[in-house]
């Protein structure tokens, strides 16, 4: 009987958690099934470029997998009952169940709203591909000189509004962030990203907490008011509600909470990558839900659950931070390097060169998707059969 590894979420940790268990462990011994809602790899970090009416390069699964091993399963996960180790899933089939002996959970995140009043009926959104469409739709109907106030200053923010203001001159383009511009930026940083800013014309509020949006304005705290004809909201990010709704122990927020290993520290079968895990990295620090701690999570998880399936060496490899990239449109970009544990430094890479820098990241995270261990050949290496069933075989190495 073959191991059951089912993987949930085929993001930038999912997907590549799964490519690497394939590769690491004997087809006769584990099955690893990939369920994700849509049938191709959705590249988030390039949302905002979707938005402004670019055409990203399909990358459908079937073509990504083909010949690995990973059976692709195309449904929307609907529950996770981790005490029967099952999931309920929904697909073109009707509903289903799946019966996992280890899971990997990696549905990601969305859009967090914050329960900010006007936001859910009034806003636009780029978490997701539904939201960069129907921003993309909307911002095509607008004339020039109409107004659209980006809310938030954080990376996704910056990339957004400076995004809009490249492609779209004609519009006014407006950044509200309730902290100062770039301010988690060293000096070097922000004063490029100013510089940026200024010349593509982009207005900026800042120490402005947004209390409300309407249809045709953005209201600050203090009762000020900035019109808008489209607002988008970009104030962090939210995780899916399904794992709160299990006996996972996860956060207030709903992340899973996962030891070193990224593996539950309350149900030792299940694991978390990507920003749907509270792991920690360097001071004991959460990791950012980000791309750059997406791919070391799911490189984590699958040489942890390869390791306890065949009695191999348990990975310990710290994840750390080098840098933050930020595209600026696509002529320019900011390149902040920073400590291990994301606190920015003074070196900086600015212009062409890091709008090139950071295309080539976002190049690279979609590759290591289609080749999750680096391209290294790996050795696939047997399940070491400890129980009667290969289900209860997980053996922790000496
Ligand atoms: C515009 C933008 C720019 C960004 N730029 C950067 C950047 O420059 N650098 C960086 O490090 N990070 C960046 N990020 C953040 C980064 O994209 C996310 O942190 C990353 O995608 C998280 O990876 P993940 O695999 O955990 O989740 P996701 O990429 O969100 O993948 C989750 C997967 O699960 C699937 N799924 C969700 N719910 C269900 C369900 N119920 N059933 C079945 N499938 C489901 C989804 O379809 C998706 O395939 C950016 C994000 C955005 C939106």
């Amino acid at each position: 009987m073959q191991h059951r590894i089912i993987v949930l979420g085929a993001g930038y940790a999912g997907a590549v958690a799964a490519g690497r268990l394939a590769r690491r462990l004997r087809r006769a011994d584990a099955a690893v099934t990939l369920v994700n809602a849509e049938p191709d790899f959705v590249e988030r970090v390039r949302m905002h470029q979707l938005a402004t009416g670019q055409d990203l390069k399909p990358r459908p699964f079937g073509e990504m997998f083909a010949g690995t091993g990973v059976e692709l399963r195309i449904a929307k996960v609907t529950g996770v009952d981790v005490d029967r180790k099952t999931v309920a899933v929904a697909g073109a089939n009707g509903a289903g169940e799946l019966a996992y002996d280890t899971l990997v959970y990696a549905l990601g995140s969305g859009w967090d709203a914050q329960g900010v009043p006007g936001v859910a009926e009034h806003a636009y959104e780029i978490s997701g591909r539904p939201g960069a469409l129907r921003l993309r739709e909307r911002l095509a109907r607008l004339g020039a000189g109409q107004t659209v106030v980006v809310v938030g200053g954080g990376l996704t923010g910056l990339e957004a509004a400076a995004e809009i203001a490249e492609t779209r001159p004609n519009l006014d383009v407006a950044l509200a962030t309730r902290g100062d511009l770039g301010d988690r930026l060293s000096p070097k940083g922000r004063g490029h990203l100013r510089k940026v800013f200024g010349r593509l014309g982009i207005t900026v509020h800042e120490r402005a907490t947004v209390t409300g949006v309407a249809a045709d304005r953005v209201e600050t705290a203090g009762g000020g008011v900035i019109p808008a004809a489209v607002t988008v909201w970009t104030t962090g990010f939210a995780v899916h509600p399904i794992a709160k709704e299990t006996a996972l122990e996860v956060t207030g927020t709903g992340q899973i909470v996962v030891d070193g290993t990224m593996r539950s520290v309350s149900h030792p079968d299940v694991y978390a990558v990507g920003d749907a895990a509270m792991a920690t990295g360097p001071g004991n620090k959460p990791l950012r839900m980000s791309c750059a701690s997406g791919g070391p999570t799911a490189w984590q998880a699958a040489d942890a659950i390869a390791a306890r399936l065949t009695g191999g060496k348990l990975p310990n490899v710290p994840i750390r931070y080098f840098n933050q990239c930020i595209s600026l449109g696509r002529e320019e970009g900011l390149i902040q390097y920073v400590t291990a544990d994301d606190r920015a430094v003074r070196a900086v890479l600015t212009g062409r060169l890091a709008a090139l820098y950071k295309e080539l990241v976002c190049k690279g995270a979609a590759w290591s998707v289609a080749n999750p261990t680096l391209g290294l050949p790996v050795r696939r290496r047997p399940v070491v059969r400890s129980g009667a069933a290969a289900g209860s075989a997980v053996r922790e190495p000496a």
